[in-house]
């Protein structure tokens, strides 16, 4: 499972229920706003009808001798009526439902009728009145109960409701606190035991690592990404331990194959410094020897040298017009007259074949590439050299017959420290003049290519691009030859 899912998952889970806890704030604060102005209303109806009511009976008490108006009192009769008919239209403009407005009229009807029956009975004698008078007013006050019942029935309606909207904000407050409380434990869980522990193996392993006990290896565990990491550091760590291992190869074989060399200048040294007389053929052999053997020197410790400068990025080349003909005749006349026993050849175009290049830089990699066909292949048999062009590419070849490289090895050919297991055999080397030819000729802006067949030979490709002003018209060929 990858961390990025997991926490975005989390994430997502807490906005959810974020939202969800504002949502229901929202509806809950809405449906108590409403609840509220319900139960506002349904107590301003009761206060109304009481009101009401009590105009009604002031009325009745304040009329003298049941009916009879006292004379000092028409102005609070007056208002009183006027205060009636005030509360009446309140109650009106207070009333939301149709059921209430229904019994509003009714209460305005039987007060009507209770008003005109007041003025009927103003004339009429006093237990008369009193009769006709009394039903009006009971008719009057039962509707405005009527009208307090349905009030009080509607507030304690509102009042259930909102006890059962009480209840259900509770559960919902109890379910996403434990929905909040489970996820963040489950979360937490999940990070200590997924993330945090891989990490820790892992900082622990890297210190051990650090600490130098090389065979150490982070465990590979966790979600995605942290796996990839300990991959990563896994294969970081190995290739450090093959490097570490090629390191103390290679030293191994540059003490072996500086020894050989300094043997042969021992034995010279002992030969020249006997004091018994060297008959001068001897002397020429040996001091052949002797040259061989520091040119051998000369080259490994100059590969090692420019290993290491390319390695540091220390490495410059200084451009200069050349003929590759040239460069190609000087370093196969030094093999000639090193009185090789190969039948060297060397295969040139009329024509020059120009090139911008460190001339010396070129030739190191010519010299590299024709001794280790002489090396690699057994004395007297043939080894070509050849210049040519192809288009806007000078073409250098170096061809022999000699053990060849099997396909498995060619694909590491040009690796530094790299030698093929026969060639070990059969000469000393380091394995660094293949990497740093391919160093060079890259420098130039080329390439080098090599076809090879075990037991058959190898031919080594060195393509550089040919200086602009002596680019050819866009032909493939293999110039005129000369051989030398
Ligand atoms: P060195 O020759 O010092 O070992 P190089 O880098 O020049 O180092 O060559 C690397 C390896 O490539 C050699 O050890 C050898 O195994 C192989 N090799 C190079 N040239 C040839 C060749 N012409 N024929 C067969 N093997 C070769």
């Amino acid at each position: 499972m990858s961390l990025r899912r997991i926490m975005t998952a989390a994430i997502a889970m807490l906005a959810a229920l974020a939202l969800a806890g504002a949502a229901s704030l929202i509806v809950l604060t809405t449906y108590l706003h409403r609840t509220t102005a319900s139960m506002g209303s349904a107590v301003e109806g009761v206060r109304l009808a009481e009101a009401l009511q009590v105009d009604l009976l002031s009325l009745y008490r304040l009329s003298d001798s049941l009916l009879r108006i006292p004379s000092d009192s028409p102005r609070s009769l007056a208002a009183i009526e006027s205060n009636l008919r005030l509360h009446l239209t309140e109650a009106r403009a207070n009333a939301w439902s149709p059921q209430e407005q229904a019994l509003i009229d009714d209460a305005e009807r039987t007060i009507s009728n209770y008003l005109l029956a007041r003025e009927r009975a103003a004339n009429l004698p006093t237990e008369q009145a009193a009769r006709e008078l009394v039903p009006s007013l009971e008719a009057a006050l039962a509707a405005l109960d009527g009208l307090v019942t349905f009030n009080v029935n509607e507030a304690r309606t509102v009042q259930l409701q909102a006890d059962r909207w009480d209840q259900l904000a509770n559960i919902g407050a109890v379910s996403v606190a434990a929905l909040l409380v489970l996820g963040g434990g489950a979360l937490l869980w999940w990070l200590r035991r997924f993330v945090f522990r891989p990490l820790l193996d892992m900082s622990r392993a890297m210190r051990r690592f650090g600490a130098g006990r090389k065979r150490t290896r982070a465990p590979v565990a966790g979600p995605v990404e942290l796996r990839d990491m300990a991959r990563t550091f896994n294969e970081m760590a190995n290739s450090l331990a093959r490097q570490q291992e090629e390191q103390l190869t290679f030293l191994a074989g540059v003490a072996h194959d500086l020894r050989n060399p300094l043997s042969a200048l021992k034995m010279s040294a002992a030969l020249v410094t006997s004091g018994r007389p060297i008959p001068e053929e001897r002397m020429q052999k040996t001091m052949a020897l002797v040259r061989r053997q520091v040119a051998r020197l000369d080259r490994m410790v100059g590969d090692l040298l420019d290993a290491t400068r390319i390695e540091a990025g220390r490495f410059e080349l200084s451009l200069e017009e050349r003929d590759a003909r040239e460069l190609a005749t000087a370093v196969v006349e030094l093999y000639q007259a090193g009185g090789s026993s190969h039948d060297l050849r060397l295969h040139l175009p009329e024509e020059p074949v120009l090139l911008c290049c460190d001339a010396t830089r070129v030739e190191q990699v010519l010299h590299n590439l024709v001794s280790n066909a002489l090396k690699y292949s057994q004395g007297g048999s043939r080894v070509d050299v050849i210049v040519g062009y192809e288009s806007e590419e000078a073409v250098l070849s170096v061809v022999d017959r000699g053990i060849g490289i099997s396909s498995e090895e060619l694909r590491m050919l040009f690796a530094p420290f790299r030698r093929t297991g026969r060639a070990r055999e059969k000469a000393p080397g380091v394995g660094l003049g293949l990497s740093v030819a391919r160093r060079i000729v890259e420098a130039h802006g080329g390439r080098i290519e090599v076809e090879s067949r075990p037991g058959v030979g190898s031919t080594f490709r060195v393509r550089l691009p040919r200086a602009r002003s002596a680019a050819q018209p866009a032909v493939a060929s293999s110039p005129a030859e000369t051989v030398h």
